[in-house]
Parts: structure tokens; sequence; C-alpha cells
């Protein structure tokens, strides 16, 4: 794909609803998202079917990241393509700026995109590092108010206690796929949910630095501990994998957001997560969004960010717009 491609294939807005429509429900009949029942009839000018089990409206919209959207689909299909192709993010300016879109559009655009790059089936095997980064600026003086607020500019691996400072963990295959989230308290109980849920214990070694907290894996996987004041590890013994995520993270958010608001957070690590699971295969990212976004499971789409740009904190200043 690339973006010629593109305003070909997608140049209207009914080539973009019939790909969604053959991605959503394949070469089956349309399928009503009410009741189920493939009896249905197409309305005249409208991308709407009309379902004769329940008598209710559908389109292939319904329920997806598209759901009640303005804008249309071709500046849709330009945004995942723009997000899908840059590989260490792109700011919801930027988006803004290349699709012609006002920036509030763009910025809530982006986000749902993000919601079609959560992958729920995720498990991960094999050799597995775990460790934690914290991401936060300068000891700030925030009021109890702004605590969500927090200018998240900068990523430590020091335990820090800042209050500005929120801590990721992060989980990888060495070679492999991540899994990152936030954990505000590292607690050896909060780690072991993280591992039960993301790692496929009976077939997996995980390897982890000293923290006192992962001492919890212990009776659950088999698992090496690295010490770093003996040296750095050597071979496999290493979580250089998930320190080299950290970068990326550290580099993209620097690089393309600056910084970022603690409550919005769980977006851009999914979509560095995405892009980072995603390096290596052969199909096309922006395909696989395409494809998640018409799934109807989409736990972020609940999470509805607001076109509220006072939440969204530019380096020093608040973003003009
Ligand atoms: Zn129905």
């Amino acid at each position: 794909m690339n973006i010629s491609v593109l305003n070909n294939r997608f140049s209207t807005q009914q080539r973009c609803i019939s790909h969604l429509e053959k991605l959503r429900w394949g070469k089956r009949k349309f399928v009503c998202p009410h009741c189920g029942s493939l009896n249905s009839t197409k309305r005249d000018n409208s991308i709407k079917h009309h379902c004769n089990g329940c008598n209710k409206d559908y389109s292939v919209l319904f329920g997806t990241i598209f759901e009640n959207t303005r804008l249309s689909l071709t500046k849709w299909f330009q945004i995942i393509f723009i997000m899908s192709q840059s590989k260490m993010g792109v700011s919801a300016k930027e988006v803004s700026r290349l699709v012609g879109v006002k920036y509030q559009t763009a910025w809530y655009a982006c986000h749902r995109v993000r919601c079609a790059m959560i992958d729920n089936e995720l498990r991960l095997e094999g050799m597995v590092e775990f460790d934690e980064a914290y991401i936060g600026g300068k000891k700030r003086k925030l009021k109890k108010s702004d605590a969500n607020k927090a200018v998240l500019s900068t990523i430590t691996n020091k335990r820090g206690r800042g209050t500005s400072k929120v801590p990721i963990v992060g989980s990888v295959e060495k070679k492999g796929r991540v899994y990152v989230k936030i954990i505000e308290k590292l607690t050896g109980r909060n780690l072991l949910l993280m591992l039960k849920k993301i790692v496929k214990t009976d077939e997996s070694i995980v390897f982890t630095d000293e923290f006192k907290s992962y001492k919890s894996f212990d009776n659950v996987v088999e698992h090496i501990t690295i010490n770093h004041s003996e040296g750095y590890g050597k071979g496999v013994r290493t979580v250089n994998t998930i320190e080299g995520f950290w970068s990326i993270l550290k580099n993209g958010i620097k690089g393309n957001y600056r910084s970022l608001s603690k409550k919005y957070l769980p977006f851009y690590l999914v979509e560095f997560s995405f892009k980072y699971n995603n390096r290596f295969l052969e199909s096309d990212p922006f395909t696989t969004i395409l494809s998640n976004a018409v799934k109807e499971d989409k736990c972020f789409i609940y999470y509805k960010p607001k076109c509220d740009t006072k939440h969204i904190v530019y380096g020093s200043g608040r973003c003009k717009q």
C-alpha cells in the first residue's frame, strides 16, 4: 500500500463502505449487529441496511471505531494510513495538517485509531523479560486536581517516587512482541496478575532484575533474576530487549508528542506496542488496523476520548487551538 494506491482504491465514501463490509462480514450476507439475523434489505441512497428480523436499521459502522462519525471515511482511511506508516508516531497536529481537518477532529480520530491497535488476544511465550520504567517530567508543583495533567515527557529506569511519575511495566519476548501497561502500585500481587494475564507461564522463562516485587513470580513460572551489581548479564541473561523498547518509547514520545497527559497515556502505549509487534510482520499494518477497526469488541471505545484540548499539554505551554 502506498499513498496513490490508497487514493485510487478508496476515493469515495461508497468504496470505503464496501471495503469495510467485506472486512466485517466477508462473503457472508450482512449480519444484523442487533439480533444476528441474516435477513436484511439495503436502504436506497443510504449506507444503512434494514433488518427484517428485528426491524432496526444498521450500517457497517455500527459498534466500530467509526460509529457516529461525521468525518468522511476517505479521510479516516488517510489518517489510518498515515498512522500505520509512521514508525515513531505522528502528532495530531501533523495529521490535521496532512489530511486537512481541524485539530480536534484529528486528535479524536487518532485516539480512535489507537483503539483499533489493541490486541486483546496477545499472550507472550518463550523467553520473556519483565521490567518497569517511569514516565514523568521534572518534579513540578501540581495541585491535586491537576494530577491527571502531569507532564509526561521523560522516561527513566530509576525507581523514583516523584508525584508526576507514572510507573509502567513492560513484558517482552526476546526478539518478539511486547505488552506494556500502567501499574500504579508495583506490588508483587499486581505484577503477578499481569504475568498471569499476559504470559503463558507453563511455556516460558521469565527474566527480571532484582526488584523485590518480582519475587512473587518464583512459584508460578521459571524465573531468572539478573544481578546488575555483578556486572551486566551475559548471553540471554539480560533484560536488554525491554530496555530497547523503553528507548523507542522515549524517543517516540519526545520526538512527536513531546509530552502527554497521564489520562491518555494508555492510548500511546497501545500505539507504540502495536508498531513494535508489527515490525517484522509481512502483513500491511493498514489492513490490520482496518480489520480491527470493524470488530465490535474494542474496549477503549468506551473510554471515549473527548475533544477537550485543555487536557493535552504541549511541552511547557498549553496547546493554543
Ligand atoms: Zn436485527
